[in-house]
């Protein structure tokens, strides 16, 4: 092309590219002359970076070089490949991930990354063909040579069994059906009478599952006037976020699925972010009984193809609707009108590495961003949701009481000091929880039964010489699991064989103190050998499907008792469940964070919902050597606003969120010395940023795990009077101890901290 055309040619130059690492800034490629007219925003790159190639992604196209910075026009390189004609990322993504980059002080290449599905950058991840044969239409009317007039029996078969089939089949149906090869097809084609043709075969994560049967209930007035304000909101094209209150069974499903319907009527798109849905299998089928192909599901307990085919249904604007894990809210939708977040206060919101987001959080931008409908819903609202709902700056919804005037359950504590006292030691089971079950299994209802540690024993002590054993990565003790005959660190995963002498004294009097949720089956085995008892932890639940077995199981009446982790806490409705049990329910009050009283509230709340959800009552009975604590008094009572008014007093008074904005900084590094100089140098550079005491700043200390995965890990907590100067006195600090030779690469911040561990 001659210079002057090029001129007036709108194609561009260069590229700006983001790339997947931790660096805040993107760069500059040349675009060679033959991809010019390929190159689209949003689309992956190959591009070369130092001695590698790394995939990046195209987020501004430019004629000239930008004037803002000084280029060496030599040094600019070019890029390798544009990897795709349709680019993956849609404007609205690529907005919304340099938001949410930004938001978390993150990296947008990062953050890009994290918004594809899994596997879609690895060659392994293709699209499923299959080959399928077809008789051509005219294949009767083909002029046939004198040498070929006849069919062999073999090909006759063929065109028979074709005819009788409608014309079309599978390649490798035919060759089965006929027990052929495919020569004889080959040949077929060849004359004309038949066609090969390849089509597109998309993965289905719910396979040829049973649909449950569509209910059609009238909706009470607390649902329908919940409805009727979200729908007028999707109706209106401004953006408005609601938050839903609704106690464990009053409907909010049936709700959001209403809400959902409607938004597709008026031709917009929706999300739901639920926790865990690999965990609510019922769910799933009931969504896609509802909405069927257009719905389309994203977590991880899918395979990697089908995780890529459901997006792409997605992408291409096949489905309509996505329901998903955290990751689902980067999900490519066009024209958004509704967001929803199911048990919006759940921690596993919080995506825990690089990366670090709140799907929530995003989720409220997303919305804002696309001028559409959120809807936070939870029985046990976060305080920073409520506190948000009191304010105003979201509508409050309320569904108060359980569908068909149910009660809620009635939960009592049951105070292990006196079952210590009575019995002499420390028992797994109070003689009240016992009777409790025996009494429903007999009445032929069924029972969950809670307790969030995994592993036989919680740990090892030798009784010699005093010593725990410790994981040889973390600062962490081993749990004993008996199934494996391991020795497991639940932070690393690292294991080994469990020892039959102490390693430290050689003393054969190992202690194995505690019970996780392994030991638990087997006590309950024992007690109740004639139920039929499923356990569901991590450990248990390791294979892809078997999760969903077990509980499509319970809920057929296949098991009569469940013993889990908080996998089983959430969500589920199982309406002949009216026992539930917590075991220990002081794990998760002891645990070093400003959450910890939330929590176990919010998990003894969700765990006691799903007790009486049918016609009959329920209860729960919850172990504590702490009755006392207020979490527990008023998750008995059951009583959210009591529960927030203390809360919120607490938090106040030591400045905690809502009323300040936390970061975490963590400083990891194999040798201490260097985690500590890298932690001093940033200490000096946020107090350098923060002259005007916007922050407060904590640290460097060794965090309460203090050494984790063969690394030492040092924190600083900056806590913001406001966002803005949180992020403001982070962003400079951050450049500032970079150009005073802090290693960047072993500094990891997190915004909004789920937990200060
Ligand atoms: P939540 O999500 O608030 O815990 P669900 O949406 O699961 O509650 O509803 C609890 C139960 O009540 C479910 O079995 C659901 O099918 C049923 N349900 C919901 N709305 C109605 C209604 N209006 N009439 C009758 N049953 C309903
Ligand atoms: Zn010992
Ligand atoms: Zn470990």
């Amino acid at each position: 092309m001659s210079p002057p055309a090029a001129k007036i040619s709108p194609l561009p130059n260069y590229v700006e590219a983001v790339l997947p690492v931790p660096l805040r800034r993107s760069f500059t490629y040349r675009i060679p002359e033959t991809m010019r007219g390929a190159i689209r925003l949003g689309a992956r790159l190959k591009v070369p970076f130092g001695k590698r190639s790394l995939t990046g992604y195209a987020v501004e196209l430019h004629a000239d070089l930008p004037t803002d910075i000084e280029f060496d026009e030599s040094k600019i390189k070019e890029i390798i490949e544009v990897s795709d004609d349709e680019p993956l990322i849609t404007p609205e993504i690529l907005k919304l991930t340099q938001w949410t980059a930004d938001y978390y002080a993150s990296f947008w290449g990062e953050m890009l990354k994290a918004s594809l599905p899994a596997g879609i950058n690895n060659e392994k991840v293709k699209p499923k063909r299959r080959k399928a044969v077809r008789l051509c239409r005219n294949a009767g009317a083909l002029p046939r040579t004198p040498a070929e007039k006849t069919l062999t029996e073999q090909q006759q078969k063929i065109v028979d069994l074709l005819t009788a089939n409608g014309g079309e089949m599978l390649f490798t149906d035919v060759i089965e059906q006929a027990a052929t090869n495919a020569s004889p097809i080959n040949t077929l084609v060849k004359r004309g009478l038949l066609e090969i043709y390849v089509e597109d075969v998309m993965r289905d994560p719910l396979g040829k599952a049973d649909f449950p049967a569509l209910d059609d209930f009238t909706l009470t007035d607390d649902q329908q006037t919940a409805l009727d304000q979200v729908t007028t909101a999707v109706a209106g094209d401004a953006f408005k976020a609601f938050l839903l209150h609704g106690v464990t069974g009053s409907g909010k499903t049936e709700v959001y699925i209403r809400a959902m319907r409607f938004a597709l009527d008026a031709g917009r798109s929706a999300m739901m972010l639920v926790p865990e849905i690999a965990l609510t299998p019922v769910f799933s089928r009931r969504l896609r009984a509802v909405f069927g192909s257009d719905v389309a599901i994203l977590h991880s307990n899918l395979s990697t193809g089908e995780r890529y085919d459901e997006w792409r249904r997605i992408r291409r604007g096949d489905a309509r609707i996505a329901i998903g894990t955290r990751s689902a809210v980067f999900a490519p939708l066009e024209n958004i009108g509704l967001v929803i977040v199911d048990e919006e206060h759940d921690p596993s919101y919080r995506q825990h590495e690089s990366p670090f987001y709140n799907a929530r959080d995003v989720a409220v931008m997303r919305a804002s961003l696309a001028a559409a409908i959120v809807v936070l819903g939870s029985a046990t609202p976060a305080m920073e949701s409520f506190y948000n709902a009191q304010s105003g700056k979201y509508t409050y919804l309320n569904l108060p009481e359980r569908i068909g005037g149910r009660g809620l359950a009635e939960a009592n504590l049951i105070d292990m000091r006196k079952v210590f006292k009575i019995a002499g030691k420390d028992l797994a089971l109070s003689p009240e929880l016992i009777d409790a079950i025996r009494e429903t299994f007999a009445k032929g209802e069924q029972v969950i039964i809670l307790l969030n540690r995994r592993g036989f024993s919680q740990f090892v002590l030798c009784r010699t010489c005093g010593e725990t054993m410790k994981c040889k990565n973390c600062d962490i003790t081993l749990t004993f699991h008996r199934g494996t005959d391991n020795l497991v660190c639940h932070y690393c995963n690292y294991r080994e064989k469990s020892p039959r002498a102490c390693p430290h004294c050689e003393s054969m009097y190992l202690y194995f103190v505690g019970e996780g949720t392994e030991k638990l089956e087997h006590i309950l085995a024992r007690f109740f050998p004639q139920m039929r008892i499923a356990r569901v932890d991590r450990d248990t639940m390791a294979h892809k499907g078997e999760m969903e077995n077990v509980l499509l199981k319970f809920a057929s009446g296949g098991l009569d008792m469940l013993v889990g982790t908080q996998m089983i806490a959430k969500g589920h409705d199982f309406p002949n469940v009216t026992l539930v049990g917590v075991i220990s329910v002081d794990i998760s009050l002891g645990l070093p964070d400003l959450r910890s009283a939330e929590r176990t509230f919010q998990l003894i709340t969700q765990v006691a919902g799903r007790s009486g959800r049918g016609k009959k009552a329920g209860r729960v009975l919850i172990q504590t050597y702490y009755p006392e604590h207020y979490a527990l008094r008023f998750a008995k009572e059951q009583d959210y606003d009591g529960f927030y008014k203390e809360e919120i007093k607490f938090r106040q008074r030591l400045g905690y969120p809502p009323f300040s904005v936390l970061a975490s900084i963590m400083i990891k590094h194999r040798v201490h010395a260097r985690a500590m100089q890298n932690a001093s140098i940033l200490r000096r550079s946020l107090d350098a940023a923060n002259i005007a005491k916007h922050c407060r700043i904590l640290g460097p200390a060794p965090a309460s795990l203090a050494r984790l995965k063969n690394e030492y890990r040092i924190q600083i907590i900056l806590k913001g009077a406001t966002r803005r100067a949180l992020r403001e006195t982070l962003q400079i600090a951050l450049a500032d101890a970079e150009s005073q030779g802090c290693d960047m690469r072993v500094i990891y911040v997190e915004i909004d901290p789920v937990n200060l561990m």
